[in-house]
């Protein structure tokens, strides 16, 4: 189970499938990548090794895009299956998610959203948060997250694209690894250090609730009272 993001002035895709290689020490049994396209969201994911997801979309070439999130994933609800796989879309395609970790209330997530209307396509558990989020949203992204943490109980590390924010993308944790890489011209997400060593090695350790939006030239820490948070950067001065 690992998540690696990536937003910059590179293709994406090739950064995340070599993130997910670094984080394959974790153990997964499926993967999968999202990359903002210039016709949307593009996620693609396979149950499997990373090279089967690789060869499907050839080594990345057929993702055009330089933002993205991927995953690997470690069943928990849901048997491994290409639908299970993350990144989950939202029912309009406009929101892709990535996640670690379990969130112990879905049940009830999934039937309060299925009488609003949402039809869910996997088993998993993160699926809820994938609807939650476009449940929720209005135009602005901390305060969706903010509301999407408020109704979900357990862990979570997320990664999340809108098709709203072609520049952007959003994360946060609770109890689950992640950590933010500061490049030059490009900025990351990863469940740990080795994901993202080969790019750069100032980083950024989130603590529990920390919300964190990601452009290319900029990265904005807040807490769910909506402030801004200052952090030390954390220089990496050890090699793998
Ligand atoms: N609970 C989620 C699932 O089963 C995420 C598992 C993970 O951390 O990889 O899909």
């Amino acid at each position: 189970c690992g998540i690696v993001g990536y937003v910059g002035k590179k293709q994406a895709a090739p950064i995340l499938l070599d993130g997910l290689r670094k984080l394959e020490y974790r153990g997964y049994d499926s993967a999968g990548v999202a990359v903002m396209t210039a016709e949307g969201i593009n996620v693609q994911k396979a149950k499997g090794r990373l090279s089967v997801l690789e060869k499907r979309i050839d080594g990345g070439k057929l993702l055009k895009g330089t933002m993205g999130i991927g995953h690997t994933r470690w069943a928990t609800h849901g048997e491994p299956s290409d639908t299970n796989s993350h990144p989950h879309l939202s029912r309009s395609g406009r929101f892709a998610v990535v996640h670690n970790g379990i969130i112990e209330n879905y049940i009830k997530l999934r039937e309060y959203l299925t009488k609003k209307g949402f039809t869910f396509l996997s088993e998993t558990d993160t699926e809820v948060i994938a609807h939650l989020v476009e449940y929720y949203y209005q135009g602005d992204i901390i305060d969706t997250i903010t509301k999407v943490m408020n109704k979900v109980e357990g862990s979570y590390a997320l990664g999340i694209l809108c098709a709203d924010n072609p520049d952007q993308f959003v994360a946060v944790r609770k109890e689950s690894p992640l950590i933010v890489g500061l490049g030059k011209d490009e900025n990351f997400i990863a469940s740990d250090i080795p994901a993202i060593l080969a790019y750069t090695r100032d980083v950024y350790f989130l603590e529990n609730n920390e919300i964190v939006v990601l452009r290319a030239d900029e990265v904005k820490i807040y807490n769910t009272d909506r402030e801004s948070v200052q952090k030390e950067i954390f220089h990496v001065d050890w090699d793998i």
